[in-house]
């Protein structure tokens, strides 16, 4: 019995894809074709150490795929159908309908249609995908992992707006959050690192990326994270605002005359480390504001203090706090922002260790002082890895 799975995960322009073994997470191949739809993608596939990048125009998704599977005939290794599990897929948005991972079929293609509205930008990219891997894998069990799904545990409070219940009931207006795969894996590594059942674990996690967000886990179990209905609560992120006052768009629409898009985009794409510090990239940000550079400064300053007002926030809804954990690129990354977003929190008993916070590294680790109550972990998430998994536990169980 084979434990292969082909994860796919399409963006709004882009495929990315990994061939791995689902149990151990040891990848054969991985790849992307970044700007669909443009004069010219760039197609990627990485194996055996070696990187085959090339340009070529890539019309839709079924011809990105279809470039994908050619680069594997092409670079090897052979994908032959009848020696893959799975093939798993990344869906952004399973409203409050999905829980846990499910098989493809196309009574879920209707629901994830339906499910459109509540995310325009990533939906209608994963149903097609769906779509085009039925077509191009009718014989291969396909699975659908919602980034949502991990955080369908929160309870109502934490999920409810305070706003009419039509909005509610009809409306489907509540929070949802996201970065589901990747809160999963991390809050179990963290407990193999704390070396406890994740049933005993109460973690705040905190998914630093392009976009970023924080989540309360107890027990292995969301109750509480910063994206709501749409990704853009919550966090600065590389080009998002994060948290505002709600009155903004009504705001600047009744004294700019500004449409609703033009806000929406502003707040998605112009906003964020872009808007404060004119660079989305957390890097330059960072060497800027060494540099003595005010605005990058200030982005720091902003990003690092609304991740410290999260960490505070879960702390008390959770009530105790063995680890705060941090993940994504700038979490994984950057020691000067982690000592930023958690100085001076001894009497919260988060008490960090310089030297290990700074050490440069690629794996779990504690960054935390040993006497620490709470123990600050560092652990790198493997989203493609957590989809396999449970795309092949989701396929063994139907089994
Ligand atoms: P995505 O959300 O697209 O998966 P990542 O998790 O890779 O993105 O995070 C990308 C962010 O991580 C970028 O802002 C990048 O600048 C930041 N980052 C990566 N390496 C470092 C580093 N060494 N120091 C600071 N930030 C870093």
């Amino acid at each position: 019995m084979t434990d292969r799975v082909l994860v796919l995960n399409l963006g709004s322009s882009s495929l990315k894809y990994r061939l791995l073994d689902g149990a151990t997470g040891v990848a054969e191949a991985t790849g992307s074709v970044e700007r669909i739809g443009e004069d010219s993608a760039t197609l990627m596939h990485s194996v055996g150490g070696h990187d085959h990048t090339e340009e070529r125009h890539v019309t839709d998704f079924e011809d990105a795929l279809r470039s994908a599977l050619d680069a594997f005939d092409r670079h090897g290794p052979a994908i032959d159908r009848d020696d893959l599990a799975a093939v798993g897929h990344r869906v952004v948005h399973g409203g409050d309908l999905f829980a846990e991972p499910v098989v493809v079929d196309d009574r879920l293609l209707d629901t994830v249609e339906d499910l459109v509205p509540l995310a325009p930008l990533h939906n209608p990219a994963n149903l097609e995908g769906l779509r085009v891997a039925l077509r191009l894998f009718p014989d291969v069990p396909q699975v659908a992992v919602f980034d949502t799904a991990f955080h369908q545990t929160m309870p109502e409070h934490a999920y409810t707006y305070a706003v009419p219940v039509a909005w509610r009931e009809k409306h489907r207006i509540r929070r949802y959050g996201f970065h589901g795969t990747s809160y999963a894996f991390v809050s179990r590594r963290a407990a193999e690192l704390l070396d406890r059942p994740v049933e005993d674990t109460n973690l705040v996690v905190l998914h630093l990326g392009n976009g970023a967000s924080a989540a309360a886990v107890r027990g292995g179990r969301s109750v509480d994270t910063s994206m709501g209905l749409t990704p853009l609560e919550g966090l600065v992120m590389g080009t998002r605002s994060g948290d505002l006052d709600p009155a903004i768009h009504g705001h600047l629409h009744r004294e700019l005359g500004w449409s609703l898009e033009e806000i929406d985009r502003a707040l998605y794409r112009e906003s964020g480390l872009l808007g404060l510090a004119g660079a989305n990239d957390f890097r330059e940000v960072t060497q800027r504001r060494a540099a003595g550079d005010e605005a990058a400064t200030l982005a720091f300053d902003v990003y690092a203090y609304r991740v410290r007002k999260y960490v505070g926030a879960y702390y008390a809804a959770l009530g105790e706090l063995d680890a705060v954990v941090f993940t994504g690129g700038v979490g994984q990354h950057s020691a000067v922002l982690r000592a930023a977003a958690l100085d001076g929190l001894s009497r919260l008993g988060i008490v960090m260790d310089a030297q290990r916070n700074e050490a440069r590294s690629f794996d779990a680790r504690f960054v935390s002082a040993d006497g620490s109550d709470v123990a600050v972990l560092v652990v790198p998430t493997d989203e493609e890895w957590e989809i396999a998994r449970q795309a092949l536990a989701v396929v063994r169980g139907a089994q």
